[in-house]
């Protein structure tokens, strides 16, 4: 048995990806593969919870995501990616799961209780949606991954699987599942270009990693600064200040970003320069993405044959992990 950690991470199918999850997940992954056991699941029915009425929506995203992954650099001979839907085992791993896990319980977790504000389901909170952190579990516990890269707003997922496998384990006459950390980057949790909320699919305030020289060069026009920043020679505040932000994120050259940030607070620079910065940085970070998932994207055969296989391999290990619970739990194997 190989002794590499085993890693799972995944997106929901809801839109092409962005450099929010570049910036959370994405460039981990990449930089993870050669060394770990990675898995990269293509969550459709987690994408399914809140788009129960458009299901098209997630089908469609499925080759946009496909070839952002490609994209970003994650390589399909190292990181085997799979399809959420196509792996029953998940499905029913969650059916176990959710006899475990109060009402109370999912309703305490504060994503969820977050995103249930901010999509004002109020009484039509679709079931799925409130179970999804079980279903989450599920997918990580099914794969026994032990670390998990991921942005901070999933923190609260993680701390729910580790509940999840303490309780389950304790009914097996033998653990089965593991416990899992999550993998924090540094920008675990990058604001959207209006610089109010997490950048988000669902929010329209993304920059994909798909986007053209002119929508990047007016996102980063449109970013406010600091309101209280009037004349160049004024000091500035770098924090909240979200072109700082993300220069810190995504600029390569640390000292320059540090000695701009010194600059900037003691007075004399101006908010152009350091949006000319990080307009150039971004547009350089981009470009080759854009090129690389042009050519991905017309090749929908190719990108769905790298998913049938890697579902292929994904099927057999969470096959195996749903029978160790079953036996665990004394069902018969028909
Ligand atoms: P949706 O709006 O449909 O929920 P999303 O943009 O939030 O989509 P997800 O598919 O939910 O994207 O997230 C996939 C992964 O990317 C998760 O690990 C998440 O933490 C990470 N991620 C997403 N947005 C950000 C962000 N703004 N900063 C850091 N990490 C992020
Ligand atoms: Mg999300």
């Amino acid at each position: 048995m190989s002794m590499k950690t085993t890693i799972l991470t995944g997106d929901r199918p809801t839109g092409p990806l962005h450099l929010g999850h570049f910036a959370g997940s994405l460039r981990q992954r990449v930089a993870l593969q050669n060394d770990c056991q990675q898995y990269v699941l293509v969550a459709d029915l987690q994408g399914m919870t809140d788009n129960g009425s458009d299901p098209q929506k997630i089908s469609n995203n499925i080759p946009e995501v496909l070839a952002d992954y490609l994209a970003a650099g994650i390589d399909p001979s190292l990181t085997t990616i799979c399809l959420q839907s196509s792996l029953p085992a998940l499905a029913e791993l969650t059916m176990f799961y959710m006899n475990i896990v109060t009402v109370a319980r999912v309703e305490r977790n504060p994503t969820v209780k977050h995103e249930i504000v901010q999509k004002g389901f109020a009484r039509s909170l679709p079931v799925g949606f409130l179970a999804y952190p079980i279903s989450q579990a599920a997918d990580i516990t099914a794969f026994k991954a032990s670390m998990v890269p991921v942005g901070s707003d999933q923190l609260p997922m993680i701390e729910q699987t580790n509940e999840i496998v303490h309780k389950m384990n304790s009914l097996l006459p033998e653990p089965v599942l593991n416990h899992c950390k999550a993998l924090l980057s540094e920008t675990s949790r990058l604001p959207g270009i209006d610089g109010n909320a997490k950048m988000s699919k669902s929010l329209g305030n993304t920059l994909l990693l798909s986007a053209d020289e002119e929508t990047i060069h007016r996102a980063v026009n449109s970013m406010y600064t600091d309101a209280n920043h009037l004349k160049v020679s004024d000091p500035g505040q770098v924090k909240g200040n979200i072109v700082f932000t993300y220069l810190d994120a995504f600029h390569p050259n640390k000292t320059l970003v540090a000695e701009m940030k010194a600059h900037y607070q003691r007075g004399g620079l101006g908010d152009r320069i350091c949006k000319n910065e990080l307009e150039v940085c971004l547009q350089e970070l981009i470009a080759p993405m854009r090129e690389r998932r042009a050519t991905y994207i017309q090749d929908k055969g190719m990108l769905m044959g790298i998913l049938k296989k890697g579902s292929e391999r994904a099927h057999e290990v969470t096959q195996n992990t749903l029978r160790e619970v079953k036996q665990g739990l004394g069902l018969p194997i028909l």
